[in-house]
Parts: C-alpha cells; sequence; structure tokens
C-alpha cells in the first residue's frame, strides 16, 4: 500500500463507499426481482408447465438505470452517488416522479461505514476484508428490509469468505471459525423450531440462520451470543419505535436479518471496546 497518511486513505474510503453504495441500490432492487423470475422459471419446468415467452428482468450488471416510472435512461451526471439525487432534489429530471429516499440514503450508509471501517482498521488486508463484509451486509440487510428475503448469493458467499479468511488468522483461527458458524446456524435453527412447535408461527426465516453462521464464521463462537442479544436490542428499540409512529402494524412480521447484521456489524467494528464497557460497567473488570 502507498504510504499515504490515513486521512486520505478516509477520504478514499469515502468516495469508494459512496460509489459502491450506489451498486449495491442496483443489488437491492434488482437481485430479489432476478431471483423471484428463476424460482418461477424452475418451478414451471418441475410441474412441467410451458415457459411463457418473456424476458428476464434486468441483470445486475448489463443494463444500466433508467427511472423506474418514465423508463428514460439516466444521464452520467444524475448517477453520481448522493450528488445527482441533491441535485436533481429528489425527483426525476424527465417525469418529475419522487425518486426514492432509498438510494441516497444506502450511499451515505455505505460511505460511512465504509469509513469507519478503514479509520479502525486501516488501509490493511483486515480494512479491506472489512470492507467486503460491511458491503454485503449492507445489500443483504436492504433486500431482506424491502421483500423478507435473504437469498444465499449474499450469505453463503459471506459465509465462505469468513471460513477462508480464518486460514490466514486474520480476524479468528480456523477451528473458532468453523465451530462459531455451526454453533450460529444451529442456535437460531434450534430457537425456531422450538418456536414454531410451542405456538405454530415461523419467528424467522432460514436466511437468518445462514447470516449468522456467516457472522460467527467471521468472528468466532465469543461474537455469537452478544451478537443475538445485540440484535434483539436493536430490533426491539427500532420496532418499538416504528409501531409508536404507526409505521408499523404490529401483526405484520419484521425482517431480522437487518438488525442481525446491524448487530454483527457494530460487534465488528467495536466488539473488544463494548466487552470491555460492560465488563467495567457490570463490576466485572
Ligand atoms: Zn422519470
Amino acid at each position: 500500500m502507498p504510504d499515504f497518511p490515513l486521512t486520505v486513505w478516509i477520504v478514499i474510503a469515502s468516495v469508494l463507499g459512496l460509489i459502491v453504495g450506489s451498486f449495491l441500490n442496483v443489488v437491492i432492487l434488482r437481485l430479489p426481482v432476478r431471483l423471484e423470475a428463476f424460482w418461477r422459471r424452475e418451478a414451471r419446468d418441475i410441474l412441467g408447465l410451458e415457459q411463457p415467452d418473456e424476458p428476464l428482468p434486468p441483470g445486475i450488471v448489463r443494463e444500466g438505470s433508467h427511472c423506474p416510472q418514465c423508463k428514460h435512461p439516466l444521464a452520467a451526471h444524475d448517477n453520481i452517488p448522493l450528488l445527482g439525487w441533491l441535485m436533481l432534489r429528489g425527483r426525476c429530471r424527465y417525469c418529475k416522479t419522487p425518486i426514492s429516499i432509498q438510494y441516497p440514503l444506502i450511499e451515505l450508509l455505505t460511505g460511512v461505514l465504509s469509513v469507519v471501517v478503514i479509520w479502525k482498521f486501516g488501509p490493511t488486508t483486515a480494512g479491506l476484508a472489512g470492507l467486503f463484509f460491511t458491503w454485503v451486509l449492507v445489500a443483504a440487510s436492504g433486500i431482506d428490509f424491502r421483500t423478507q428475503l435473504l437469498p444465499d448469493q449474499l450469505t453463503l458467499p459471506l459465509l465462505w469468505a469468513g471460513l477462508l479468511l480464518s486460514l490466514t488468522h486474520l480476524f479468528v483461527q480456523p477451528s473458532a471459525s468453523i465451530l462459531a458458524a455451526a454453533i450460529g446456524y444451529l442456535s437460531l435453527w434450534s430457537v425456531y423450531w422450538l418456536f414454531k412447535l410451542l405456538t405454530g408461527k415461523e419467528g424467522m426465516g432460514f436466511g437468518d440462520f445462514k447470516l449468522l453462521a456467516a457472522l460467527g464464521a467471521w468472528m468466532g463462537p465469543m461474537s455469537l451470543l452478544p451478537v443475538v442479544l445485540l440484535s434483539s436490542l436493536i430490533g426491539a428499540l427500532v420496532g418499538g419505535a416504528l409501531i409508536a409512529l404507526r409505521k408499523h402494524g404490529r401483526e405484520v412480521p419484521m425482517p431480522f436479518g437487518p438488525f442481525l447484521a446491524a448487530a454483527g456489524w457494530v460487534w465488528f467494528v467495536a466488539g473488544d471496546q463494548l466487552a470491555h464497557a460492560y465488563m467495567s460497567f457490570t463490576g466485572l473488570r
């Protein structure tokens, strides 16, 4: 790595984060639609039904961006992360339809989280790995938030990456990584079945088990309990706030993935400090 001061790296991280955030927006919108179309085809294949002659929805990389309302292709300068949306004041240049606040929010979030990762780990292998970890979590959370789906296409690569990375002893040892992946999956799996047998309801999805397995693979077994507790705390606060603001019905299921991802990310960058603070607070140390 070139010998820049950390400030320069942080500026680079913020620009990179904004650009990647803009790409993650596309992933969040297009991946679930594309998956759904593939599943329909597969289902018709299995049932021996004829495939209707319809094109697949746009892929993630190939097709350029256009306004979802009037289909007008977007100019390059409208696509600039954050600034494009601000300059257009959140409306399409051609048909004036409001553009979802999701776009600038995801870009800003990805930019800020990327800066925190580089500030914490520096321009190192750990920093690069941390950026990958962060970006996959943002995409997975965005999709789960919108569609209640946590695609294998995101959770499994994150899991494999965590397991493989442990071979370099970067964050955890291989034995800790493997153990935590298995415990992470099985713990939520057991809770799921217990809850289902007792109440007949499904409290979470299989994507959540895979996500916790992935977080375990990156951070080891000691991270699992704090991450689950922290995610429940964040979930209760956000869910309570949404219900109080009447933005969310009490009976509408709330995705668990974004809270799990948020807790996992917080523990990834600040687990040591949080554990230490908790110990001193409770007088354990
Ligand atoms: Zn338009």
